[in-house]
């Protein structure tokens, strides 16, 4: 069987490998090289939070998340990296005036998952022998241990060697059509058995109802700050989290505005981002800022992810700000339904839609 897939961003690559291990020839088409590019994917953060994100996403979300959260680490074995990997959990964290907040979210959180194994309450002392650097300016966090991150940059190369190294095709082109049994690039129409459409906002012209939503980031390099978790403050008008790099970088992030321009960050957004920055530990104000970063996230409007199939064509789309949360998940429903079968997440995002 010949795939051929538009749009190589994070589920268009991880597809790609799963296909590829299922036995079939692979054709991929992208407008950017494998190294790089316009991909959201490269923006992201790379956090895993099926839990944190309930505060805010459907229960579907969380449960496809822990499916794929479940999937990472044998795939990234697969492709021979460690992709920067850690499952050590977050500490979700609030400052004394904003405990309000924090209660919202510890109760929102309570009620829609309960079980206390996911989510435990650390007074000052275990919050101090957790995450020593947090325990100056907190007396209070919330830690949910199962969440994990991974450094999206690192997949992308790692997924891109793999596939080049499996035989996969690269076309670098611009794709103008997807359809049943073809995807349209650069002028030619290239036939196959199944096309699919990963191109995220770019397929917006052949998706209805698709939007983006802008989201920036900032890196940084802070030597005094050390931290093991992943770290959540809690704010009434902007939320912050901190994820860890290797060599003490870190990623801090993400604006979530109503718009899909990918324009570079904006003096207000880097303001709030780093003073809610500076308010979590005094060492970041010796941090160094080594990039910013913009893009938009491709959402429906209900910010659910979708896998829109009719025979010989699937387009999957709408991964808001889930992607890495959710594509292993997203690929293995999708061969699971190329070849007929029940997929754990049938009913919610699959839909049958007119060719
Ligand atoms: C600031 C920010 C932070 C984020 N943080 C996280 C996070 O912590 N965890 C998480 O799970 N998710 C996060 N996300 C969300 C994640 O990045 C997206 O959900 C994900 O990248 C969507 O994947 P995709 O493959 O559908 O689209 P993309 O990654 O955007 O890839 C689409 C690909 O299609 C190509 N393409 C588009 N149109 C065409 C065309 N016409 N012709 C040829 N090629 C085309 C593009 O070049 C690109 O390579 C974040 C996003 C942002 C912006």
């Amino acid at each position: 069987m010949h795939a051929a897939i538009a749009g190589a961003g994070i589920m268009g690559r991880l597809l790609a490998w799963r296909l590829l291990r299922a036995g079939w020839r692979v054709s991929l088409f992208d407008r950017d090289p494998p190294e790089g590019g316009g991909a959201a994917a490269y923006t992201a953060a790379g956090m895993l939070a099926p839990w944190a994100e309930v505060e805010s996403a459907e229960e579907a979300i969380h449960r496809l998340g822990l499916r794929a959260l479940a999937l990472w680490p044998e795939l990234l074995a697969e492709l021979g990296t460690d992709g920067d990997f850690h499952q050590r959990g977050s500490l979700v964290v609030a400052h004394a005036g904003d405990r309000a907040d924090y209660r919202r979210f510890a109760s929102l959180l309570a009620a829609r998952l309960p079980g206390a194994e996911h989510c435990r309450a650390l007074d000052g002392a275990a919050l101090a022998a957790l995450e020593p650097a947090l325990a100056e300016r907190f007396g209070e966090a919330l830690h949910l241990p199962g969440e994990a991150w991974l450094d999206p940059l690192v997949v992308m190369s790692a997924l891109a060697r793999a596939l080049r190294a499996s035989g996969a095709v690269w076309r670098r082109a611009e794709v103008s059509r997807v359809g049943v049994g073809f995807v349209e690039a650069g002028g030619i129409r290239y036939g196959c058995d199944w096309a699919f459409d990963c191109r995220g906002l770019g397929a917006r012209g052949e998706v209805p109802g698709l939007r983006g939503v802008r989201g920036e980031v900032i890196r940084l390099h802070a030597p005094e700050v050390e931290l093991c978790h992943m770290v959540r403050l809690m704010h009434p008008r902007y939320r912050l989290y901190v994820v860890p790099r290797r060599g003490r970088d870190f990623v801090i992030g993400a604006t979530q505005i109503e718009s899909d321009d990918p324009g570079p960050i904006t003096v207000r957004s880097a303001l709030e981002l780093l003073s809610a920055l500076y308010s979590l530990h005094p060492g970041f104000a010796e941090a160094r800022v080594t990039a910013t970063a913009a893009n938009c996230r491709p959402a429906f409007a209900d910010n659910l992810p979708r896998l829109l199939a009719v025979p010989g064509l699937l387009r999957i789309n709408g991964l808001f700000r889930h992607g890495f949360l959710l594509a292993p998940a997203l690929a293995e429903a999708a061969l699971a339904r190329i070849a007929g079968a029940a997929s754990r997440c049938e009913a919610l995002f699959f839909e049958e839609v007119p060719a």
